[in-house]
């Protein structure tokens, strides 16, 4: 695809109504446009200059503040005009209107989503990670996901990838260098300590890999589904743990026909806890709960954690046995006992044989804190102190691939079956993965994907 680089303008403020509004504009030259807005007047860069809006009759559509930034020294790297009126959607849409009539001499057009982002990327304003950690940083949902959206937008993610690919560079050109002058391949592994180096390269890798591995949980989080038969507890345990009445609790079963989905946080990690219709095997249930059951086996299929909930008070049924029949093999379940107070068990954790098991009561709440223990357990939250980076699956997949090249790389160094040319393709490869992270080595399509992602005007 050919990019278009003509001038681009957006409400880049969300949409509602606020104090105030911004309409932006980015282009090679705006200084037609500012003309053509404002006659006459000359918008020192970077001073707010308090002015009309005014259509192309003359009219006031609203006053506020022009911002010009001259290009190179702006978001996108080109010149940007910010318009800042009030934040109402109709003066806003007029504001845009008009900054489109004046711009379409220069074939100023509206924005795609994410345009002006994916500019200030092209312009080498900011690499691909620290791009999509804008996204991540206006869509965080916990304070801890928005941190390392920040931490990741400042760069420091980009910088420790970029060492990593410098060290790995190195040693690649190291290799390559030998490669010319076999008769000294034979000891050139010892002389340059070239598997010391991979090693190290290969323990900040790892080092990387956790942290960003920790910081893909803020930003995800975990879908947790709860499954049982009904009026085991389930609507009752979402509201203990999300500590409000989300979720309809009555004591007739089969009265959460729909799914109920509620985010919480436990340690900045947000948890989908997926409320579902309990699950019946008898005859006698209606269409509408039937359909509802279905709904509940979709969820099943995409949970990272499923909680089975039973009744402590009455102990497992030839139902429970089909329910934990039909589980998708490999995601984590935890059987949870519902209603001690009725049954006189202790708030407990017992890891069997078959199953975590995990006696609670919802309404009582007892052993919850243990429920919440247990979920960040399971979702490998491990508490360092150290700052964590907001990556995005793609991140993790390019540094897991990297790592596989390093280690194909330290086989082929390997005492009695070298061969540095593959030794040194291995290098490259793992440096591709990694260059990928930042965007050096971006397909197109890929970059696309990325930002329309966006919203419009980001
Ligand atoms: P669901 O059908 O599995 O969602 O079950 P509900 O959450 O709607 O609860 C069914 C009934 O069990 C309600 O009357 C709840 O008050 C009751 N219940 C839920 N948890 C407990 C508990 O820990 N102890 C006792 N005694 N009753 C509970
Ligand atoms: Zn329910």
């Amino acid at each position: 695809m050919k990019l278009d680089t003509s001038p681009i303008a957006a409400i880049a403020t969300a949409p509602g109504r606020g104090g105030i509004g911004v309409v932006r504009a980015s282009g090679k030259s705006l200084g037609a446009l500012i003309d053509a807005l404002f006659p006459g007047v000359k918008l020192a860069p970077r001073h707010a200059t308090y002015i009309s809006f005014k259509a192309a009759n003359g009219d006031v559509i609203d006053q506020g503040l022009a911002l010009h930034f001259k290009g190179p020294h702006s978001y996108t790297g080109e010149d940007v005009l910010e318009l800042q009126g009030h934040g109402g959607p109709v003066v806003l849409q007029m504001l845009l209107a008009r900054v489109l009539e004046a711009g379409s001499a220069l074939g100023l057009r509206l924005a795609e989503p994410g345009e002006f982002t994916r500019r200030a990327f092209l312009n080498d304003k900011l690499d691909l990670a620290q791009a999509e950690a804008v996204a991540d940083l206006i869509d965080a949902s916990t304070e801890a996901a928005a941190k390392s959206a920040s931490q990741s937008l400042s760069g420091v993610f980009s910088q420790v990838v970029h060492k990593l690919v410098d060290q790995t560079t190195n040693l690649r050109m190291l290799v390559e260098a030998t490669l010319d002058f076999p008769e000294e391949e034979i000891d050139f592994l010892e002389k340059s300590n070239a598997r010391g180096q991979l090693a190290t390269i290969v323990d900040s890798l790892e080092n990387v890999f956790r942290q960003a591995a920790q910081g893909a949980l803020l930003r995800e989080g975990l879908n947790v589904v709860l499954v049982g038969q009904p009026n085991v507890g389930k609507s009752s345990l979402l509201n203990a743990l999300a500590g409000a009445d989300v979720a309809i609790v009555t004591p007739i079963a089969g009265t959460t026909r729909d799914k109920v989905t509620e985010t919480i946080q436990i340690e900045g990690i947000p948890l989908n806890i997926i409320d579902t219709a309990g699950i019946r095997t008898d005859e006698g249930i209606d269409v509408v709960e039937r359909i509802g059951i279905e709904r509940t086996w979709g969820e099943v299929g995409k949970a990272d954690v499923i909680l089975h909930l039973l009744d402590a008070s009455r102990g497992p049924s030839a139902a429970d046995e089909e329910i934990v029949a039909a589980f998708p093999e490999g995601v984590p379940v935890v059987r949870i006992w519902n209603k001690i107070d009725l049954s006189g068990h202790q708030p407990s954790i017992d890891v069997a044989q078959d199953a975590v098991h995990l006696y609670l009561s919802a309404n009582a709440h007892l052993g919850i804190d243990l429920l919440r223990t247990e979920l960040l357990r399971i979702a490998g939250w491990q508490q360092t102190g150290e700052s964590l980076y907001l990556a995005r699956e793609r991140h993790l997949i390019a540094l897991r691939a990297a790592r596989e090249h390093l280690d194909m790389a330290s086989q082929h160094a390997a005492q009695d079956d070298q061969s540095l040319d593959l030794f040194a393709e291995e290098l490259r490869l793992a440096q591709e993965q990694l260059s990928s992270i930042t965007g050096q080595f971006t397909p197109d399509d890929l970059l696309g994907v990325i930002f329309s992602r966006f919203c419009i005007g980001k």
